[in-house]
């Protein structure tokens, strides 16, 4: 199983300098090869597809990762005016070129509908503008961890990392990444001993349901409050744009309020992953199953209730809960966003008809006992989570808690 472990690092400005060589060299080869890719894939489609590699002239075919790699990197930099690729680490290089790949197909894909969820548009060139910037380093680039706990980046140099816990294992790779507020980071993909996380089995299971008014409810009847933190810092961070609203365009206060803007950005984003990683920790760990019901956030978003909605950040909580319970040998199933948690009796499983917003507490008609509008969701999606979980094991090609719907 792979494993990201992210940590900040503190570069010197000699190493920030030479990152952003880096940066700038893989933007000229993701550029390079898109302009000879672009307009040969636009023709392909103007020309019906794959029929326009039997075509003549400059459109003919379309070079792979490989060939790109020999024209634009080793070719390339024995030309004066590409010479300065010589600044980059050959497989960041390379890499770029992979990633161009499976951008293209990840566009194609999503246009013949072979991929789910929102389209994808075709890769874009790249700016030097552009706020965050990443770079892969593979074991061929020979990065490495040295004793004093720096990390050696291949033409960036001996790199401080603010170690927060060990890796658990030698990483596969590396990357460095800029966000856009200006601080650095570094990535490890780890391959990870699926074993080594498992626990103890235990004799629960958890219905969770989220909402606006209160983070979660669980199927015990107790709740997850929402976080605070968020209100208070969206207020400082409205007041920060309109500061940078007023500063003149292009000009050095403009960009400092900017990485301000940016920076308070960054915290909040970084205090609501610690109170879901905090929150997928325990619930993974107190029970032998986490239900949870999939919510349709990109169809919210639409309506005035998507500032709250991404305030909450449900899909990164569901998501972490996902790879947690994967990771400790739990169990985990999402109750299809369709199913009416509301209207369902959690006790009897009687289904009954809608009821408006202010109808808080009625009795179940069929088995009579009192339900708590907020309490009986989290119970109903434990009921229901149980039956999904129970028809995957069971039927002959389960799609797996993980499996995309629709
Ligand atoms: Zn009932």
């Amino acid at each position: 199983m792979q494993l990201r472990y992210q940590f900040r690092a503190r570069l010197t400005p000699g190493q920030c300098i030479r990152a952003a060589r880096v940066f700038g060299c893989k933007r000229v080869v993701w550029n390079d090869a898109l302009a000879i890719v672009a307009p040969r894939k636009q023709a392909n489609s103007l020309l019906g597809g794959p029929r326009a590699r039997f075509a003549e002239g400059p459109y003919w075919g379309i070079p792979k990762a490989v060939e790109l790699g020999r024209l634009l990197i080793t070719e390339a930099k024995k030309a004066a005016r590409r010479a300065f690729l010589a600044d980059a680490p050959v497989g960041v290089l390379q890499q770029t070129l992979r990633d161009l790949d499976r951008a293209w197909k990840a566009h194609e894909d999503s246009k013949s509908g072979r991929r789910p969820g929102p389209r994808v548009g075709p890769p874009a060139f790249k700016s030097r503008k552009d706020m965050r910037q990443t770079a892969r380093f593979t074991v061929s680039d020979r990065f490495r961890v040295l004793d004093d706990g720096r990390l050696r980046l291949p033409k960036i140099g001996d790199v401080r990392i603010r170690w927060s816990r060990d890796l658990p294992s030698a990483p596969s790779s590396v990357t460095l990444i800029r966000d856009r507020s200006g601080r650095y980071w570094v990535s490890f993909v780890v391959e990870a001993d699926p074993v080594a996380d498992l626990l103890p089995p235990v004799d629960r299971d958890q219905g969770v349901d989220l909402g606006l008014t209160r983070f979660a409810v669980l199927a015990d009847g107790s709740h997850i409050a929402n976080p605070r933190f968020l209100r208070r810092a969206e207020k400082k961070l409205a007041r920060r744009q309109r500061e940078l609203a007023r500063k003149e365009k292009g000009s050095k206060n403009r960009e400092k309020a900017r990485i301000k803007v940016a920076r308070t950005h960054a915290a909040v984003a970084d205090a609501r992953r610690n109170f879901h990683h905090q929150w997928s920790h325990r619930l993974t760990r107190d029970n032998q199953a986490v239900y949870c019901e999939t919510l349709n956030v990109r169809g919210m978003g639409r309506t005035r209730l998507a500032k709250s909605v991404y305030d909450a950040g449900w899909a990164q909580f569901v998501g972490f809960l996902e790879y947690k319970a994967k990771r400790r040998g739990r169990s985990f199933a999402k109750v299809d966003s369709r199913f009416p948690s509301s209207r369902i009796c959690s006790s009897c499983g009687r289904r009954d008809g809608a009821k408006p917003l202010w109808v808080r507490t009625w009795t179940c008609p069929g088995c009579g006992v009192r339900l708590d509008r907020d309490w009986n969701a989290g119970k109903t999606i434990r009921r229901e989570g149980r039956r999904v979980l129970a028809a995957s094991k069971t039927a002959p090609s389960p799609p797996g808690p993980g499996a995309r719907r629709r």
